[in-house]
C-alpha cells in the first residue's frame, strides 16, 4: 500500500471507499505492450489524474513496468507528473497556449504543438535559441479539433526554411471513430495519416488509443497511447473488454428502510413502488462521481449495485450525498447497517453502469470523488 496519500481520518468517518490497484494498471500497461510488434514504443495517457486513479501513483507504477513516454493534456499536469518522474517523456496534448513555452522548457515538457500558430511560435523559438526543442506536431486527419490541417502540415514540414532547426521528436494524429472499429473514419484517418507523415519516416510517429492498439498492427506506427484501457475501460463497444478492472467503488448502507407499495422514492417522486419495498440507503451520491443520469423513473431502469454476488437497482433520483437501492430479494444478514456495497469495479464495470447514465466509462472513472476513503492497493 502507498502511503502518498497523508490520511487525516479514521476509515470509519468516510461514506464510501475508492480501492485503486495501480498493480493492475501495470498489468494493463504490460497487456497493451504484448500486443506490439518490433521497435513501437507503448506509452501512456495519464491526464486527469491518470482519469481519476491519480496521477503520482499510476505514473509510478507505469515507469516501474517500463513506461518511459507520458501524455497529459494540461501544462499544469505536466509538471506535476514531472516531480514524480524526473527522467520519463512528458508531452501535453493541449499543446501551447500563450505564455506557457518558458514553463515547458524549464520542466523539459514537449508540447503537442495543435495549430499552425503554436508550430511557428515553438519554431521562433528554436530559431532564437540556434536549436530543435522537443515538441511533436499534430496533424488532422478528421476529428476536427486539435491538429493542423494536412495542408498546412505538408507546407509547413517540407519548407526547411520556415522550420530552421526544428525537428519535431513525434508526429501524431487522433482517432475519432476507435470505439467502433468499423466506422469508415478508422480506416480513412489510418491512411491519410499514412500518407501524409510518410516522408517523415525518420520521425516517431503515433496514431493509436487504446481502441487503436486493439485495431491492430496497421493502427500502431511507432508509438501507442493507449489511456482508458489502462485504467481497465471498455476501448471498443460491444465486445469483451479484455482488461483488468483497476477501481472499486465501496459505499457504506446508512439505513435499510420499508417502502409501502404505491409511495414513491427520492426526489422528483420519479419511482414509485409497484410492491412492498426493502430499501438501502448508501452513502455515496454525484458529488462523489455517481452520476445522476443513472438514477431510475417509472418509466426507466437505472444503474446497480453489487451485494456479495446479487443485484440492487437504483432505485428513484441520484441524489448528491446518497442513492436508495432496491434490496427487496437480498438475504437480510446481507443488507445491514455499516455494510460496504460494491458501486463500481470488477463486479460492476463503469462501462455497464455508463449505458444507464447515457455516457462512457471514461466520464465514470474521472469522476470519481474526492469525497472517499482512497486506498491504493488489491482489489479484494
Ligand atoms: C486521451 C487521449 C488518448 C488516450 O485515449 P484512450 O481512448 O483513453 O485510450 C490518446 N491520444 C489523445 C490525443 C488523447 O487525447
Amino acid at each position: 500500500m502507498l502511503s502518498l496519500h497523508e490520511d487525516p481520518f479514521h476509515a470509519d468517518l468516510y461514506g464510501g471507499r475508492l480501492t485503486i490497484d495501480v498493480e493492475a494498471i501495470a498489468k494493463n500497461w504490460l497487456f497493451l505492450k504484448g500486443k506490439l510488434t518490433g521497435d513501437t514504443e507503448c506509452a501512456a495517457a495519464v491526464k486527469a489524474d491518470a482519469y481519476g486513479t491519480g496521477q503520482a501513483p499510476a505514473g509510478q507504477a507505469l515507469f516501474n513496468a517500463g513506461c518511459r513516454t507520458f501524455f497529459v493534456a494540461v501544462p499544469t499536469e505536466a509538471i506535476s507528473l514531472r516531480q514524480t518522474l524526473p527522467d520519463a517523456t512528458i508531452y501535453a496534448l493541449n499543446g501551447l497556449l500563450p505564455g506557457t513555452s518558458d514553463h515547458y522548457l524549464e520542466n523539459d515538457i514537449r508540447p503537442v504543438l495543435g495549430s499552425l500558430e503554436e508550430v511557428r511560435d515553438w519554431i521562433d523559438l528554436c530559431k532564437s535559441a540556434g536549436r530543435s526543442f522537443d515538441a511533436a506536431v499534430h496533424v488532422d486527419t478528421g476529428i476536427h479539433r486539435l491538429g493542423l490541417s494536412p495542408d498546412e502540415f505538408s507546407a509547413t514540414l517540407s519548407d526547411a526554411d520556415l522550420m530552421g532547426p526544428f525537428v519535431p521528436s513525434l508526429l501524431m494524429s487522433h482517432l475519432a471513430c476507435g470505439s467502433t472499429p468499423d466506422h469508415a473514419m478508422n480506416k480513412r484517418q489510418l491512411d491519410l495519416f499514412r500518407t501524409i507523415t510518410a516522408p517523415y519516416a525518420h520521425i516517431q510517429r503515433s496514431l493509436a488509443n487504446s481502441a487503436g492498439v486493439l485495431m491492430g498492427p496497421e493502427y500502431h506506427f511507432d508509438l501507442v497511447r493507449p489511456g482508458i484501457s489502462l485504467y481497465g475501460g471498455q476501448a471498443i463497444d460491444d465486445t469483451p473488454n479484455p482488461m483488468t478492472p483497476v477501481a472499486k467503488v465501496e459505499a457504506r448502507i446508512m439505513i435499510v428502510r420499508n417502502v409501502p407499495a404505491g409511495d414513491t422514492i427520492g426526489y422528483g417522486a420519479m419511482h414509485t413502488a409497484k410492491r412492498t419495498l426493502r430499501n438501502a440507503v448508501v452513502a455515496a451520491g454525484y458529488a462523489d462521481g455517481m452520476l445522476r443520469r443513472a438514477g431510475s423513473t417509472d418509466e426507466r431502469p437505472g444503474g446497480f449495485a453489487m451485494i456479495e454476488g446479487h443485484k440492487a437497482p437504483i432505485l428513484g433520483r441520484i441524489s448528491m450525498d446518497m442513492i436508495t437501492l432496491d434490496v427487496t430479494d437480498i438475504p437480510d444478514h446481507l443488507v445491514k447497517r455499516g455494510a460496504f456495497v460494491e458501486m463500481l469495479g470488477p463486479n460492476v464495470a463503469a462501462a455497464d453502469l455508463a449505458a444507464y447514465a447515457e455516457t462512457i466509462d471514461y466520464e465514470y472513472l474521472t469522476s470519481l470523488g474526492q469525497r472517499f476513503h482512497r486506498v491504493y492497493g488489491p482489489l479484494t
